[in-house]
Parts: C-alpha cells; structure tokens; sequence
C-alpha cells in the first residue's frame, strides 16, 4: 500500500488549494513545498478573485502595438530580448494566439472556467475560516485617455457576450467611489461581481491549518523526481524516498524542473510581475482598481497599499529588473497622487503557457500524475476551481467541465 492517496508538489493557491479539496474528501494526503505554503507568486499578487478577466494578454492589439510597447519607457510590458531568442518556440506560440481567432477561442475556454472559479473556492474559503479575509466590493478599471477609452469597448462588449457582468461608471461616479484617483478618468467600468482577498498570504495559511487539522501532512521539501507505474508513484523529496497512488505537479512557474513528471517538454513560460507596498497606504483605494493603459492594479491590501501589476517576459533567473519598479512608482503617483518611498517590493513569476490556458488534467504518460499550473494572471481566481477538478480526476470521477481545451497534450499553435 502507498504511504499516501495523493502527494503533491507545491504549496501556492493552486497546490494548496487542491491538498484541502482532497483531504476534505477523505483522503490521505500530503502537500510538499521547499518553502512556506503561499510565499511563491501566491504571495504578491494583486489580490483579486477576477472572475472578469477571461480577455488573455494574447490579443490582437498587442500585434499592433509591440515595437511601441517594447520600446517605450511607458510601456506596461517589457522583453528581454536575449530571453526570447533563445526561447522562440515560446515567444512564437505567444505571438501566434495573439491572432483574433485564437484570442477570441482562449477567452472563451476562460469565460467557462471562470464561471466554475466562485464554486471552486467558496467552499475552501468557509473551510479555512477565512470570510474575514474577502471583500465583496468588485473590481474598477479605469481608462485615462480618450483613444483607449473608446478601444476598449470591443473587449468589454465580448466579455458581456460570455456572461460577465459590469456595469459603466462615469467620472463623476468613479471619483465618488475612489476620491483617492488623481488621474483624468474617460472611462470607467465596475465588475461588481469581482471580490478580492485582504491577505492572499493569509489566506492560504488558514487553508494550511484546516488542511493539517482534517489530518494532512506537510514536507518541507522539494520534491526532486517522480517516477509512475502501473500501480503507483514513486518520489523523491531532498533524499527522502515516498509512494503515493497518484501525484500532482503544482509547482506554478517552476512545475517543469521536476524530473520524470513529462513537464519539461511543455512550453511553460513565466510573464514575470512586480509590487511595490506602502505601509500607511491602504486607504488610498478601497477595492482594487486596475489604471488599464498603464497595466497594474491599486489594492488595499491588509498591510498597506499595494501596486501591483506589469509584464516582464524574462528568464525564472534574471535579477529583478529596477527599471519596472520604477515604472511602478512613477505611475502609482500619476494614479494617486504622491507616495512616499515604499517599504518593500517584490518579483513574482505569473506561470504561463504560451495560450494563456492553464494545465488541468492528466498526464499523458500517465494517468497516475496529474498536472494543475500555468494559471497565468489567474491562479488566485481559479486555485479553487483547479483543487476540486484535480480531486475529482484523482477520483477518477468524471469533472462538471469540459477539461480537453486544459489538457497538456494539446495544440500550442
Ligand atoms: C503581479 C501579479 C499580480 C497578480 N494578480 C492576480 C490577481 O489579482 N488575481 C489572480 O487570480 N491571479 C493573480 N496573479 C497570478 C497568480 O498570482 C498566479 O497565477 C498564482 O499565484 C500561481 O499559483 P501557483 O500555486 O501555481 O504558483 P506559486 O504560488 O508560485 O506556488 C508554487 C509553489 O510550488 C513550490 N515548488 C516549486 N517547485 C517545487 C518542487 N519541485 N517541489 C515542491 N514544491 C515546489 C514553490 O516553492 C511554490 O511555493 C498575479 C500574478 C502576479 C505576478
């Protein structure tokens, strides 16, 4: 017999998230992490259930406007150029899903799982005790000039058509609702079906507890390689040899470094984000609020405000980049106002495919490992979904999704 039903790598929101679904089902699980459950990318994020974002990064816009936005010291997305030289097979699949029918397919495949992410993480959220932690006051997105005030009109018309609800906000209303928003506003939309997490850290250590008070057990280790057979998983953990009846990778950006899993040929990428945090900041919003042009969020955050956001399409290795963070600042005091110098910053690694579609599913060379990473600039949203689908398959029950559009053996363009 195995020493555990499910042993899974990788204690973020999505790892996590799928050790308390299975454990609450009854099984014997164990969640290995070399680090503290939720101090990856789970930990910085910009703390936001977005049930809204199914419009992927891919789009054709970024076709149009790529010279621009490489090359402007404005711009909200940044390349290493090195980087994508020796990563083409990445850089062109990406490229290739910026295509309208791509983009329009890979928002659709999103709308479906986002429709699922509130059923997914409700339940985890009253297991963990943590209602303390969320807050039910949507998301607002403003627009600061006329051109890109009316562009995205298109995008906002395609996300009503899959189902989400928003709701447009005049200046005047936007104001009211944000008094703290320096910028000229031309346009603003309320998803008020959106909610956001005071603490996404916090909120994943009470899944930690409840997860160790129904029984879970917890290494603090990497788990190096994974070798499946017929009648299970063999794996190693920094020396320490364990059996489980099925294995899931979770290991967000770096799920492809773990050997004999079958994920190093799959073209995990990283789009790497930025925070800044101001201690004595917090009410300077009172929701998240996402500054569209500029691509990040304001949030309040229970340790103060935080501005998060921006994509950096760099190595998992290279040293964080001062120019983003300064980007980060110089824009954080258009939006608000002046700041002062913030207390910390941080640089977090988004895992993405190349589709902007995460992995959910089995492996196909086994059906004993089961693969849950690549949420891109949704893992906090869909780490519950992701949890009760991967229980699910660990079951071998049938999910209530469709998970082919997820499956890891599928087209990358
Ligand atoms: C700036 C920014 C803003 C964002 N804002 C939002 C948002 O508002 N809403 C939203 O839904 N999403 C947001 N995201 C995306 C979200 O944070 C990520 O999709 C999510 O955190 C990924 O979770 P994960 O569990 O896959 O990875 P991680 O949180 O990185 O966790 C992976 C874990 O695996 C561990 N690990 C790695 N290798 C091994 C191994 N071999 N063995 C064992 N453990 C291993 C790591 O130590 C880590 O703890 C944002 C991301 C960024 C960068």
């Amino acid at each position: 017999m195995a020493d555990y039903d499910i042993a899974i790598a990788g204690a973020g929101i999505v790892g996590m998230s799928t050790a308390l679904w299975a454990q609450m089902r009854g099984h014997k699980v164990l969640l290995a992490d070399p680090q503290e459950p939720g101090s990856g990318t789970s930990f910085g994020n910009a703390c936001t259930l977005a049930t809204y974002a199914c419009l992927p990064v891919n789009d054709p816009s970024v076709l149009a406007s790529l010279p621009g936005l490489m090359f402007s010291r404005d711009s909200p997305l940044s390349l290493s150029y090195g980087h994508a030289l020796r990563n083409p097979r990445w850089m062109l699949s990406f490229l290739a899903n910026c295509r309208p029918a791509a983009s329009r397919r890979i928002a659709g495949h999103l709308a479906d799982l986002l429709a699922h992410a509130d059923a997914g993480i409700n339940p985890l959220i009253e297991a963990a005790g943590a209602q303390d932690l969320v807050v039910a006051r949507g998301q607002l997105s403003v627009w600061s000039t006329a051109s890109a005030a009316k562009a995205a009109t298109a995008g906002l018309d395609r996300r009503r058509a899959l189902g989400v609800p928003w709701r447009e906000v005049g200046p005047e209303e936007a104001r009211e609702m944000e008094p703290g928003l320096r910028l000229p506003v031309r346009r603003a939309v309320h998803f008020h079906a959106a909610r956001h997490l005071r603490d996404p850290q916090e909120f994943i250590s009470r899944m930690h507890q409840a997860f160790a008070d129904l029984g879970g057990t917890t290494l603090r280790a990497a788990v190096d390689a994974v070798k499946a057979s017929a009648t299970g998983v063999e794996l190693r953990a920094e020396g320490q040899s364990l059996t489980a009846d099925r294995a899931v990778i979770a290991g967000g950006a770096f799920s492809g470094r773990i050997k004999g899993a079958g994920t190093a040929q799959l073209p995990l990428g990283t789009e790497r984000g930025y925070h800044l945090m101001f201690r004595e900041e917090a009410q300077r919003v009172t929701r998240p609020v996402g500054w569209s042009e500029a691509g990040f969020y304001a949030v309040p955050h229970a340790k103060g405000l935080r501005l998060t956001g921006t994509v950096e399409i760099a190595s998992l290795e290279a040293p964080a980049n001062r120019r983003r963070l300064a980007y980060i600042a110089r824009k954080g005091a258009e939006m608000l106002g002046e700041l002062p110098e913030p207390d910390s910053d941080w640089l977090g690694f988004r895992p993405t495919m190349p589709d902007s579609l995460p992995v959910i599913g089995r492996s196909p060379q086994s059906d004993r490992l089961l693969y849950a990473f690549g949420h891109q600039h949704l893992g906090l949203t869909l780490g519950g979904i992701t949890g009760r689908l991967i229980a699910d398959l660990a079951e071998d029950r049938q999910p209530n999704i469709d998970l082919a559009p997820f499956a890891a053996d599928r087209r990358y363009a």
